[in-house]
């Protein structure tokens, strides 16, 4: 797998992830040539596109995904791994925008995601390195925690869970070896191999009769008279469309890419630190409380993987291992100066409420935007796109009610006005830390 570069979405150097160093055999899926016809046709070989298509063929579609690089080697295939259930808004913010009834229907919907990640996991024998160790927010200024007490109160109030726990400075850093100030810890998280889950779900729908195309890019949707996709080499006629390409879609539907922004973000892997450093000693996924967010877990052979750092530039570092360096050591200041042996970006598609951006018009269906928080998210909106588009919409709507607004300032100003925002986000994180 290492040795297979394709064009589309290769960039911010994948090919030098530890995940594709580490992937398990995978098929190579042949171009799309000709012209077919299906049922569904799929844009998107990530963990939205491929949980769509499993989910709806298993629900007796004819279902064609086209992938316009390799599986998986989207933001599916490269992020941090970490599983963390729920949205990326908080609950107190989604009680505060919904109301707390709906608030609870989102919060119930969205954490069912966990549950289907792990069925599925479980269902088709997927070697993904799981570990249901648990999710830990360091908290890194004192005001965090009563963030944090607040966060678990309206969590156990109105959402009727309790699987979180505020942790002391000192019992926190039992589990993580960086002083934080306390953190919160929870229990239902982990973290997993995600390019190695992403072939899993890949191999699933190929099982349950998806037909799959790579290195075949969607350049044009015909809408009228019926759906019908085309690629450089051929085209796909069907009654329903799913748009499932997140930051790398682009143009192919206007309505739907003015809603989110993509955001370069960088993990480096470490040397294995067995016997030299336990930074985790219980190999929790971590993540902080700082705006342009550290990341970070072991790996299955005891490397930390460390995410941190954000650019608001199409282009990667041109040194991405020494970009998160100074993230990682200041985390971490024992591991200075140890190895770095794989170093990678990725592009995270934001929105302007930080929700997802899922629904559809008319036969056109998408989802995208799960703003850092789409490991498991992805494949829960997959199996509602499939849901609705087999005739029961009623889950995917609850989801298509949190529409982000677009990012202001048009195709040419939305660029611009958005990394000024998040400029003062991350100086701000900066005078904090
Ligand atoms: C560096 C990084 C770290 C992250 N860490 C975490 C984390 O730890 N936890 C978490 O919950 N979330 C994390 N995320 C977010 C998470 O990875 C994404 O939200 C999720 O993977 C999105 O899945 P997807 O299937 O919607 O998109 P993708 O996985 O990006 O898949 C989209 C696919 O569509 C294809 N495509 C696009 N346009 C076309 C076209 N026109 N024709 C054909 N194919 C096309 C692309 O090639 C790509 O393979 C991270 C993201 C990144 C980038």
């Amino acid at each position: 797998m290492a040795s297979r570069s394709t064009g589309f979405n290769s960039g911010l150097d994948i090919g030098k992830s530890y995940y594709v160093a580490t992937a398990n055999p995978a098929p190579d899926h042949a171009a799309l040539a000709g012209d077919v016809e299906a049922d569904l046709v799929v844009v998107g070989g990530g963990c939205t596109g491929l949980s769509a298509a499993l989910h709806a063929a298993e629900r007796g579609l004819k279902v064609v995904l086209l992938e316009g690089g390799k599986i998986g080697w989207g933001a599916s295939g490269r992020n941090g791994g970490q599983m963390i259930p729920g949205l990326r808004k908080g609950a107190r913010g989604l009680v505060k925008t919904f109301g707390p009834e709906r608030a609870k229907a989102l919060f119930d919907l969205a954490f069912e995601a966990r549950g289907l990640v792990l069925d599925i996991i479980e269902r088709h024998a997927i070697d993904c390195d799981l570990r249901q160790t648990g999710h830990l927010v360091g908290a890194v200024n004192g005001s965090d925690m009563r963030d944090f007490e607040e966060e678990a109160e309206c969590l156990a109030k109105v959402m009727k869970f309790t699987d979180v726990e505020i942790l002391s400075a000192a019992r926190a850093r039992q589990m993580v070896d960086t002083p934080y100030q306390g953190a919160v810890f929870e229990r239902l998280g982990g973290h997993m191999h995600p390019l190695n889950y992403t072939l899993g779900l890949a191999r699933a729908a190929s099982a349950a009769g998806v037909v799959i195309h790579e290195n075949s890019v969607a350049v044009r949707l015909e809408r009228e008279p019926s759906i019908r996709v085309f690629t450089d080499k051929g085209s796909i006629r069907a009654r329903h469309v799913v748009l499932a390409g997140d930051a790398l879609l682009k143009g192919l539907e206007p309505r739907v890419n003015s809603r989110i922004m993509p955001v370069g973000n960088y993990i480096a892997a470490t040397e294995p630190l067995d016997g030299k450093a336990d930074v985790i000693p219980a190999n929790v996924a971590v993540s902080d409380t700082l705006f342009v967010v550290n990341y970070y877990r072991k790996s299955a052979d005891g490397r930390l993987l460390f995410g941190g750092g954000e650019r608001y530039t199409p282009s990667p570092p041109a040194d991405i291992a020494g970009f998160v360096r100074p993230h990682m050591e200041k985390t971490f200041p024992q591991l200075k100066g140890c190895r770095i042996d794989h170093a990678w970006g990725g592009l995270v598609s934001v929105t302007t409420s930080r929700l997802p951006h899922v629904g559809h018009y008319g036969e056109v269906y998408f989802a995208h935007g799960y703003s850092g928080k789409g490991v498991i998210l992805s494949t829960l909106s997959g199996k509602l796109l499939a849901e609705a588009i087999t005739g029961d919409a009623s889950r995917l709507d609850l989801f298509s009610t949190l529409t982000p607004l677009p990012f202001p300032g048009g195709t040419a100003l939305r660029g611009p006005l958005y990394v000024l925002g998040m400029l003062w986000y991350a100086m701000r994180d900066r005078l904090r830390h």
